[in-house]
């Protein structure tokens, strides 16, 4: 069978478990012939992303966390030995301490917002000024993940809202910058999915109920559907599409 992203090389950052985003669209990207290469915060989750990344033949698998300069520096030089060129980069990566995620955004402590920007909007810049040069090679895709809580108040997502308005601007400013070298970049706005770090939003279970009777398509988004779009957003059908933010969530954002 013939693959969308036959021959290309695809760097996933943020799988934490078999529920995360990110492992959907890897497996998606995967399906449509990429190669795949892992990164994982640290050693108390190698285990669970290895046995994940051995799913998936041929993958390669590297530490990152992505608040240590001397991890992203390490990922840069070992994928610069490694890897000729790559093709897709996929971050799918955010935190906020968990009291920053319920009660009033007024409340917000200095740490807890810089926390919040750094590891979930300053590292999407700061791994590209590493791998640019390897994502310009042969024109690269770089996809990030938003939620629709930075366009509009959503009860309790708070930090985390202010956050993704500063990512989604991040990808503008990105997409010119990087233009030029042939790298699109782009956001995938996601429905509310019930991974990991959607266990510290408070009251998740009704936000996904209040979806399903009132998206457009009334039902919550399924992470394939996020895949399918990545591997869009990867592959060359997309090839128009830069500084762009796709709304995956079946239709929910229109919504009054
Ligand atoms: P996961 O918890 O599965 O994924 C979040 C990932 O971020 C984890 O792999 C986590 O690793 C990683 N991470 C956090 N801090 C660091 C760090 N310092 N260095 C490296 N990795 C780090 O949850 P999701 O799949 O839900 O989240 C993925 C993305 O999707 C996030 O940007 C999220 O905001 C976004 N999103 C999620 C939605 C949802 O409803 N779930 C909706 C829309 C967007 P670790 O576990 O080790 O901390």
């Amino acid at each position: 069978m013939v693959g969308l992203l036959d021959g290309k090389k695809a760097l996933v950052m943020g799988v934490a478990n078999d529920r995360s985003i990110a492992w959907a669209i890897a497996k998606a990207l995967a399906d449509q012939g990429a190669e795949l290469i892992f990164t994982y915060q640290g050693e108390r989750l190698e285990r669970r992303v290895r046995e994940l990344a051995e799913q998936i033949p041929g993958s390669l698998l590297f530490p990152c966390d992505v608040s240590r300069d001397e991890d992203l520096d390490a990922l840069k030089l070992v994928l610069d030995q490694q890897v000729g060129a790559l093709h897709v980069l996929v971050h799918s990566i955010a935190f906020a301490k968990t009291e920053e995620l319920s009660g009033l955004y007024v409340d917000t402590s200095r740490e807890g917002f810089a926390i919040a920007q750094e590891i979930s909007v300053y590292s999407l810049t700061a791994v590209l000024q590493r791998l640019r040069g390897l994502l310009a090679k042969e024109g690269g895709s770089v996809i990030t993940m938003t939620y629709m809580g930075s366009e509009r108040v959503m009860p309790n997502y708070n930090v985390m809202g202010v956050a993704k308005a500063a990512l989604e601007s991040s990808v503008r400013y990105l997409a010119e910058d990087l233009g030029p070298d042939g790298i699109r970049v782009n956001a995938i706005s996601a429905g509310p999915i019930r991974t990991l770090s959607a266990k510290g939003i408070k009251d998740f279970n009704s936000i996904l109920k209040i979806i399903e009777e009132k998206a457009p398509l009334r039902r919550n988004t399924d992470p394939a559907e996020v895949g399918d779009t990545a591997v869009f957003l990867a592959s060359s059908m997309s090839r128009g599409i830069t500084g762009e933010i796709i709304h995956v969530d079946n239709g929910y954002h229109i919504m009054g």
